[in-house]
């Protein structure tokens, strides 16, 4: 009898090990961009030709390699990120494996060039299929170049099967977008075909995620923040109305690396529990710290899955956290944890004494430690309905949340909430009008100066809102019923939204195909300006196609506070303007207008001295 068993060649070793790591173009970005931050790089570009067939190109400005480290690279098992099985649990870095660029030089063309920034010149490497065929000193910049060409250029099988350029781009931009989310301390580029399709600065998170999904990603999202024992979670999820019925917004990082976490996103699922359409799914950006030790991310040859010591925990405290935010800023209806929430009757607004949300984490609680039993974990919170004080003004004395003015800051802390927590600012009488646009008062510190269309939508839109909501709006009977004409998508649009339209005030008689018959209006509504209000609405509908019903309120609201506003240039005596700057203080949110921009900014005694300096 003969022995039979062989050991592999390298090559073939290699290239078995490539059909784990490697599946495709985005495979090789995904290693490569990794490999970059590894290397402490500030500043990446992602340099593709035909979806990453042709090439895939990473340069970086990172800490390079010497001479025998670039060639040593290349070997299977050769990592400078750990020592000894201990160091992986201890994880700091993305790669541990030390297979990535071997098993990508055994399936295509791959040219190196590094340096480090002491040295003076650099390394290039050529290797094709793990054949080295060149190693030549180099003059190169500081950091690292790893370019391959030709990917699956030996196994005719593998490349075949890859998608069209659309399909392969698309998992290739996948990958960037974690990455890049994951670390928006890193500048990016990224080009396909020779242009540009992003350019990433350094910047903080919420700008990262704004530059990656468009600028009017930035109202939606809504920040989650918590600190335990355990767990640090930072992020944002988006608001309910903004959900998508597609994941593509959907991620966590674990310890800055990107996780997929069934369990995980069930938590998220949970805590926007009642406030989306079925087949929605909520966005969330969200960034959890755990110890290294409480995890293990060896599971899967990609890394994209991820397992946790106590995931039931986890489970608790992200859930609760985001219906936290959520609730905090007034996008869940219901505040009460414990309590099932009916999405059909949420607003039992007149029955309930409001009081400001707030959670209360045990942060000495650790599941870890002797004697905690895990399942005891448990949130102290207090039942309250937010939503709810919205109309309740700024007396409700919530345990640890007071009224946020945003950015303001009075004479001292203390003193902000007895300025505006009466309603009554104690300079009335000194308002004046600045070119018809601002309202001018002075406050204790110094100056108030308040934008009168936007102050006059805030005010209306929580008016509104408020009357859907508790469905309490008085309307005004026309003498003769006013008859607008619509197209047939036009007349679908105010059907949908006809009960909540009802609520404000407005009252229908006909409503077909192509024609609106009106008999009453909100009172206070000019009958002119009825048509301009429901042709605001109607685009504002098109242009931003709501996903939930909870959104057509919130939208109705903000359009018809739209409509409605007082302009800018039109006069105000010094009573309307005393009335304006009372109602705008009497809000919920009285720092921002419907859509999120300032509605009024001071200028400080300081301030103003500094100018006279
Ligand atoms: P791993 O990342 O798992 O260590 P790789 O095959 O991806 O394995 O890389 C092997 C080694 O090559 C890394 O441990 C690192 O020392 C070095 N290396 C790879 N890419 C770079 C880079 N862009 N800059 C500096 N060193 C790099
Ligand atoms: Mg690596």
């Amino acid at each position: 009898m003969i022995d039979i068993i062989q050991l592999l060649p390298d090559h073939v070793a290699n290239q078995i090990a490539a059909g784990e790591v490697v599946q495709r173009p985005a495979s090789v970005v995904k290693e490569l961009l990794e490999n970059a931050i590894d290397a402490d790089a500030t500043e990446i570009k992602l340099i593709v030709k035909d979806a990453g067939k042709t090439l895939v190109q990473i340069i970086d400005n990172g800490k390079g390699m010497s001479v025998t480290d670039a060639r040593l690279s290349f070997e299977r098992h050769a990592t400078s990120k750990i020592r000894s099985a201990e160091d992986l649990f201890q994880l700091n870095t993305k790669g541990f494996r030390g297979e990535a660029l071997a098993s990508i030089a055994a399936i295509a063309h791959v040219d190196l060039k590094t340096k480090r920034p002491e040295d003076e010149l650099g390394t290039a490497i050529e290797i094709e299929g793990s054949i080295v065929k060149s190693q030549d000193v180099s003059v190169t910049p500081s950091g690292t170049s790893v370019a391959v060409k030709h990917l699956f250029f030996n196994i005719p099988a593998r490349r075949n099967f890859l998608k069209s350029d659309t399909v392969e781009l698309r998992h290739i931009t996948d990958e960037f977008h974690r990455v890049a989310l994951a670390h928006p301390s890193i500048a990016f580029a990224y080009y396909n075909n020779g242009s540009e399709l992003f350019n990433l600065p350094q910047e903080n998170y919420r700008q990262r995620i704004v530059h990656i999904f468009g600028s009017k990603t930035n109202e939606k999202l809504v920040p989650v923040e918590e600190e335990t024992e355990v767990l640090k979670i930072s992020g944002f999820v988006g608001k309910p109305e903004f959900s998508k019925k597609t994941k593509s917004e959907q991620f966590f990082f674990v310890n800055n690396r990107f996780i997929k976490s069934p369990y995980l996103n069930h938590a998220i699922n949970a805590a926007f529990e009642g406030l989306l359409k079925d087949g929605y799914h909520p966005s969330y950006f969200l960034n959890l710290t755990v110890d290294p030790k409480t995890i293990d991310i060896n599971i899967h040859p990609t890394k994209t899955e991820i397992k946790f010591d106590d995931e039931h925990t986890l489970y608790a405290i992200l859930r609760s956290s985001v219906k936290h935010s959520l609730g905090q800023f007034n996008i869940a209806p219901v505040l009460d944890f414990e309590h099932q929430s009916n999405f059909n009757t949420p607003y039992n607004y007149k029955d309930k004494t409001a009081s400001a949300p707030g959670v209360e984490v045990d942060k000495n609680f650790n599941p870890f430690s002797e004697g905690s039993g895990k399942n005891t974990f448990s949130y102290k919170q207090t039942p309250t309905a937010s939503w709810e004080s919205l109309y309740v003004g700024l007396e409700s004395k919530g345990n640890n949340t007071k009224p946020n003015f945003g950015e303001v800051t009075f004479e001292s802390d203390s003193k902000s909430e007895s300025i505006f927590g009466d309603g009554s600012i104690e300079t009335t009488k000194t308002t004046f009008q600045l070119q018809q646009k601002y309202i001018v008062s002075t406050i204790k510190s110094g100056m108030l100066i308040i934008d009168q269309n936007r102050a006059h939508q805030r005010v209306l839109y929580e008016k509104f809102l408020k009357h859907i909501t508790i469905k309490e709006a008085t309307s005004q009977q026309l003498l003769f019923p006013l008859q607008l004409h619509f197209t047939p998508s036009e007349t679908k649009i105010i059907r949908d939204l006809k009960s909540d339209l009802e609520h404000t005030g407005f009252v229908f008689s006909e409503l077909n195909d192509s024609e609106v018959t009106i008999t009453g209006v909100p009172v206070g509504v000019p009958e002119s300006e009825v048509s301009i209000i429901l042709e605001q609405l109607i685009s504002d509908v098109e242009n931003d196609v709501p996903d939930a019903n909870f959104s057509s309120t919130d939208l109705l609201a903000k359009s018809m506070a739209k409509s409605l506003a007082i302009k800018n240039g039109q006069s105000l005596n010094s009573n309307e303007q005393e009335h304006m700057v009372n109602s705008l203080f009497a809000c919920k949110e009285p720092n921002v207008s419907p859509t999120n921009r300032p509605t009024f900014i001071t200028l400080g005694v300081d301030d103003i001295e500094k100018k006279f300096m």
